[in-house]
């Protein structure tokens, strides 16, 4: 049976209302820990997807197509007739009238309030870097960049006709894994477009530099990984710089602390996010590393009874002193915790404290080479770790569909790796 909108079975509406801001990777784990219970729950997004955002490199570099790496939300709870979803950008919260308001200006009351919203690109106070970076955080990021990257290879064959000589940099802000792996990408991208496409461009002369403050890439993992890594996306191309602190960035250039300014075509923002840029206004909540909400060990917030925060948007706790990363298994994790802990309260027991249990932590670096360290310490790298990378990231891909395209998409490429959608979806002059 089909209701109107907005409309609530009368069985469902004397159920307390859980409303989850956020269908990310832990909005939708605690969804489904709530599905089919005893609850009413609303998942609010400004996106009608869920976004698998380890994968959105692949999109940007055109390894992936955009409906690869996203599904409907309403599609993952079409079955939980206690699960709705509701397409919009929360604007604020009213703690005290237990009330959420919509851009549009639309309130949804609510019982218990999950803080799911994830983070957002952080520039740093960079000048320039807001508005001249590239940052890769959402679909429409990826979609951004791969039409602005693939127009940047046109425009320059045009230019270099004539001026063989011309060169052209891409420069990658940031040695974490986002950075690493979309560096390494865009290389065999790069590649790939003059090999195969007959891109009319001298590759000698193109060049992708990877910057990091930092004294090595992937700080998260051993110091032999990050000596791998390194390697790695140097044997393909990518030249990698330490030590090296971004002070401005224009349309055509971006400027180091030493005085160094280095024209480029594009600068792909990898740098960090932060949590504090993505909430919603009004939320009275103590502010924690990176902009993050701090949160009990059951992950309430510090002074609600119902309001909680989990994933990217928390600080969720790892032990006393310590506070998990911000990765995807917190926050299915966390998610999946705090479904259980709001079931709690709404029977009238008692809450537990959120344990992490560790899955390792894993970056790819190009085809065929990845590094992965697994919970015990120990560093797989190389075809094997690659192997590990794909089978974990097809497994937590939401939908079968995804997963079954993904899969012939990678099989294919494997040994066809050249094809890929090197499409601009965009009118030539809409390009920014
Ligand atoms: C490029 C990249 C690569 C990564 N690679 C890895 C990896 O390989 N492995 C790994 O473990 N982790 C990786 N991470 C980190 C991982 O993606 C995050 O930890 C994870 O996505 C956090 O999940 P989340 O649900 O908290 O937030 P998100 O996945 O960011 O979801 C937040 C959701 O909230 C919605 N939202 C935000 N504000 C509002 C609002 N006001 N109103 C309505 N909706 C709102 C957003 O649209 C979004 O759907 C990567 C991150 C990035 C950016």
């Amino acid at each position: 049976m089909a209701f109107p909108p907005h409309s609530v079975p009368r069985d469902l509406a004397t159920l307390p209302h859980v409303v989850i801001i956020g269908g990310g990777f832990a909005g939708v784990a605690a969804a489904k820990g709530l599905a089919d219970q005893d609850v009413r729950v609303t998942i609010i997004d400004q996106h009608n997807f869920h976004t698998f955002v380890p994968l959105l490199y692949q999109v940007a570099t055109a390894g992936l197509e955009p409906a690869d790496v996203a599904f409907p939300i309403r599609t993952i709870f079409g079955h939980a007739a206690n699960v709705g979803f509701r397409h919009g950008r929360v604007r604020s919260v009213d703690q005290s009238r237990g009330l959420v308001t919509l851009a549009d200006g639309s309130g949804i009351p609510y019982d218990h309030l999950v803080i799911a919203t994830g983070a957002a690109a952080a520039f740093f106070g960079v000048p320039g870097a807001s508005q001249f970076a590239m940052p890769l955080y959402t679909l429409a990021d990826a979609r951004r960049l791969r039409n602005r990257l693939l127009s940047i290879l046109e425009e320059a064959e045009v230019a270099s006709e004539g001026d063989a000589s011309s060169d052209l940099t891409f420069v990658v802000v940031g040695g974490g894994p986002t950075g690493v792996e979309t560096s390494g990408a865009l290389s065999e991208l790069i590649a790939i477009a003059i090999r195969r496409d007959g891109l009319r461009l001298d590759p000698a002369r193109i060049r992708v530099l990877l910057v990091d403050m930092a004294p090595r890439l992937l700080t998260a993992f051993p110091t032999r990984a990050s000596v791998y890594a390194k390697r790695r996306l140097e044997s393909s191309g990518v030249e990698v710089e330490f030590g090296r602190s971004v002070v401005g960035i224009d349309k055509h250039a971006i400027r180091f602390s030493d005085g160094e300014r280095i024209e480029c075509a594009a600068v792909i923002w990898a740098a960090g996010v932060s949590a504090g840029d993505a909430l919603p206004q009004d939320l009275t909540a103590t502010s924690g590393p990176g902009g993050r909400v701090r949160v009990r060990s059951d992950l309430r917030l510090l002074d609600s009874e119902n309001v909680w925060a989990v994933g990217d948007a928390a600080a969720v706790p790892l032990d006393d002193k310590q506070f998990c990363a911000q990765l995807a298994p917190v926050a299915i994790q966390s998610g999946r915790h705090c479904a259980e802990q709001i079931l709690h309260v709404v029977r009238g027991e008692a809450t537990q404290a959120f344990r992490y249990h560790d899955k390792g932590i894993m970056a790819t670096i190009g085809r065929n080479a990845a590094v992965a360290e697994l919970p015990n310490g120990v560093v797989v790298k190389g075809r094997l770790g690659w192997l590990a990378w794909l089978g974990l990231h097809l497994w937590y891909l939401v939908g079968f569909r995804n997963r079954l395209r993904v899969l012939i998409n990678w099989t294919w490429r494997y040994f066809d790796w050249p094809s890929g959608p090197r499409l601009i979806v965009a009118d030539a002059e809409t390009v920014d």
